[in-house]
């Protein structure tokens, strides 16, 4: 349990040495960066820990720690150099949170992350959630011996099989159609402990994050509709509309349920899949969820008064949350490394200058020197005064970039 005395940490308060409150971060990837950049502006310092002297956080941080996540000289500096700390992926070990915590207010804390890495924790979660959330997961079996192999309900297939931890953008995870297949996938997997969902018929995707604070304080954005190519993230839309009402509001009060169940501080964010049950609007399933801010929500910064890394500044530092409001429609674009590649494969300039000349474009890099298919490098943000001309906009750009997964039908 972190100690909660030195909240809240206001910004601009000075240290012992006369430097500004120094906010840290576990990991130091694109989320970690836009973390940095809401930190710094509102004039925290900050301090990030990634092994990688590249890390797209490090490289605009005052502190970059360059350490493994476990290293005990690594968490020692960044407890001592830190106000409080955050975490912006979910494989950071949960025994180093617990360290950092010993000491400074560490937001999520190591028990909410490690049920995110985990995802046979997760659904126990979830199903131990459902009764308040209203939202239960895919049926699933879990694979850990081959006696569950051999018991594997024949209703699960045909299935996806994903292992329980380390899985991100559908890697670690294989399709299986009948028990042969799921047998090999499983051999494939070298039976690391997995968990096997029934493939459902997926009507759409949509998430939610939410931002709770030490208090149980808890501000929401609403629901993001997402489109995932080969298994990544491909484009968002939010607004008003994007999917009926009723069910955003259920996947809203499920996500705050969730988050309350297990007492979490910190930005969190579920997806759900709205699925095909013969009703009218689909039925709403929970899927996974994300300790930290998420690619979904990138286009807060851009079309919210506050963003969903704001927020988590916010959290972590015990500030107050206010709730966001949307000032704009939006549609986010993923930039992943195949845009620096021709259909020939040939590596390309992506035509900034088309780009940037686009009404509303927000245009965001990481800071990735390294561009590799499936890689993801940068998004870009549309926004405008009505959801029309925001999806005109976007339908250039996907066509400037030769992007998938944008098809902006009415
Ligand atoms: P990741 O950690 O890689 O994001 P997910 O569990 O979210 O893993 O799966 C990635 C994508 O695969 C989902 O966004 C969805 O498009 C598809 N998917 C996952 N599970 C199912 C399922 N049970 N039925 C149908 N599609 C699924
Ligand atoms: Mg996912």
């Amino acid at each position: 349990m972190s100690d909660l005395s030195t909240l809240p940490i206001f910004p601009g308060t000075l240290d012992a040495a006369g430097q500004p409150a120094t906010l840290g971060v576990m990991g130091g990837g694109q989320l970690g960066r836009m973390f940095v950049h809401a930190a710094q502006r509102l004039g925290y310092f900050t301090a990030v820990l990634d092994p990688d002297p590249d890390s797209p956080a490090g490289r605009v941080s005052h502190h970059h720690i360059q350490t493994g996540y476990s290293d005990a000289a690594g968490l020692a500096q960044l407890a001592g150099l830190c106000a409080a700390v955050t975490t912006e992926f979910e494989n950071v070990p949960a025994s180093a949170l617990k360290t950092l915590a010993a000491t400074r207010p560490v937001a999520p804390g190591a028990a909410a992350v490690a049920i995110a890495q985990d995802r046979i924790q997760e659904k126990s979660h979830f199903t131990a959630s459902a009764g308040v959330a209203g939202v239960t997961c895919a049926p699933y079996a879990i694979l850990e011996t081959p006696a569950q192999l051999q018991a594997v309900p024949a209703d699960l297939l045909p299935g996806i099989l994903k292992t329980a931890r380390m899985g991100y953008d559908g890697k670690g995870q294989a399709r299986v159609q009948n028990a042969a297949e799921l047998a090999a996938a499983w051999a494939d997997l070298k039976q690391a402990p997995c968990v096997l969902e029934k493939r459902l018929p997926l009507k759409a995707e949509c998430s939610v994050i939410v931002a709770r604070g030490w208090d149980g304080q808890i501000v929401s954005f609403p629901p993001q509709c997402n489109v995932h190519v080969d298994g990544i993230l491909a484009v968002t839309e939010v607004y008003e509309g994007n999917m009926p009402l009723a069910l955003a509001a259920r996947a809203q009060a499920a996500t705050e349920s969730i988050a309350n169940h297990i007492g979490y501080v910190g930005v969190l964010c579920v997806e759900f899949f709205v699925i095909d049950d013969g009703s009218a609007q689909g039925g709403l399933i929970v899927n996974e969820m994300a300790p930290r801010p998420h690619n979904s929500g990138h286009y807060t910064l851009d079309a919210c008064d506050v963003s969903q890394f704001d927020l988590q500044v916010h959290a972590m530092a015990g500030l107050p949350l206010p709730a966001p409001r949307q000032h704009s429609p939006a549609i986010m674009l993923n930039l992943l490394g195949d845009v620096w590649f021709d259909a020939q494969g040939h590596s390309r300039t992506p035509d900034w200058a088309a780009v940037l000349a686009l009404p509303g474009a927000h245009l965001h890099l990481y800071g990735k020197t390294d561009a590799r298919p499936g890689r993801k490098m940068g998004h870009l943000t549309l926004t405008g005064a009505d959801v029309a001309r925001v999806k005109a906009v976007a339908r250039q750009a996907a066509q400037i970039l030769g992007l998938p997964g944008f098809e902006g039908a009415e």
